[in-house]
């Protein structure tokens, strides 16, 4: 079968491969992919910068945004053929760490968990996976190709999750305006459950072209190409870009909760005044937070979010679709490009 595949740790190594049919022990479920997403840790591992091929192999099939369609699924697995899913990207670590030993591998101690087209395991982007029943979660099937979307809205399910396990340390904190900085997937997705919260949502991006303005509009959110005059209860940062990060830092309302889930890539420095951050957190009970993965119950509540969302407006975020047999396209970002997906079923 055909599979995307990179040599980790060797710059542009990508390659569309010919790989034996994916082995059992990936998992009992079988499953015909119909989608891949792009996002920006794949380009990454193409440029060489992150990603691991499993233990002794040279290369690694890229891919962790799954869709798909199952094939072949054993009698009480939960699955039957032609079902629409999506695979979960980490696995837990093996000694178990506390967290993995308690499902919460997004929360791994130890730094030894797996992850799918990432680190140590093949991912997603071949003709056909496997996948565990454990590790597979079943769609709403009039999703179609928008089920693409599980795994970014995974990773904002749970970093609500997070904000609002953390909102409860104050019990009358009742949060009213929350930001959403960066209009890619991954900050429309956020906007888009917050939204669903029914939050006055407010969404920054330095690009006021393209498509972004409108599908925030459509969410009944504001659009903002600065922060000033802004005071959320909670802001979801999701550029990773340092200006902004330090424009968010003290902006907050009084017991605001700041949730960073961009990864930036470092090597560069940015003044901060700690004192005056420091003055404010305290005095404001400000919450500032990291947050990366997800476990199975925010798959389910993404599940859940992509269910319920307006499928004109999740159709919006998908700007590119590119066959398999063109898939070098899709790892060339252009302008306007919000989520570009490699389709298996063209
Ligand atoms: C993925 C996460 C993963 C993280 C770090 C992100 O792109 O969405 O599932 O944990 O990269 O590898």
């Amino acid at each position: 079968m055909r599979a995307l595949t990179v040599q980790p740790g060797t710059p542009n190594s990508i390659d569309l491969s010919t790989v034996p049919q994916p082995p059992l022990s990936d998992g009992a479920v079988l499953v015909r992919a119909l989608a891949l997403g792009v996002c920006g840790t794949d380009r990454e591992i193409i440029r060489g910068d992150y990603g691991w091929a499993p233990p002794g192999e040279e290369r690694l099939v890229l891919g962790h945004e799954s869709l798909g369609r199952v094939e072949e699924a054993p009698p009480g697995s939960g699955f039957a053929k032609g079902d629409l899913v999506a695979g979960i990207v980490r696995r837990p670590d093996p000694v178990p760490c506390p967290a993995c030993a308690a499902g919460v591998w997004d929360m791994c101690r130890n730094g030894q968990y797996t992850e799918r087209g990432i680190k140590e395991r093949n991912g997603y982007g071949s003709e056909f996976f496997r996948v565990e029943p454990d590790f597979l979660i079943k769609l709403d099937p009039s999703l179609g190709m928008l089920g693409v979307l599980m795994e970014p809205t995974s990773i904002v399910a749970k970093a609500w999750e997070h904000v609002l396990r953390i909102g409860a340390r104050a019990p009358a904190w009742t949060p009213r305006v929350a930001l959403v900085t960066g209009a890619g997937p991954v900050g429309l997705l956020a906007a888009m459950i917050g939204a669903q919260m029914g939050l006055e949502m407010h969404v920054l991006d330095r690009n006021k072209t393209g498509p972004k303005p409108k599908l925030v509009e459509k969410l009944g959110a504001m659009f903002h190409l600065s922060l000033d005059g802004l005071r959320p209860d909670i802001v979801i940062e999701c550029t990773g870009a340092p200006p902004v990060i330090l424009d968010v830092f003290g902006r907050t309302a009084p017991d605001g909760i700041v949730c960073l889930a961009g990864v930036s890539s470092g090597g560069r420095e940015f003044p901060l005044d700690v004192g005056d951050l420091n003055r404010s957190m305290v005095l404001e009970n400000h919450v500032v937070f990291g947050s990366v993965n997800a476990n199975r119950g925010h798959y389910a509540a993404a599940a859940d979010a992509l269910a319920r969302a307006d499928r004109d407006w999740l159709a919006g975020l998908i700007t590119r679709r590119v066959p398999l047999a063109r898939w070098r396209e899709a790892f060339q970002p252009q302008e306007d490009d919000i989520k570009v997906i490699v389709d298996f079923s063209a």
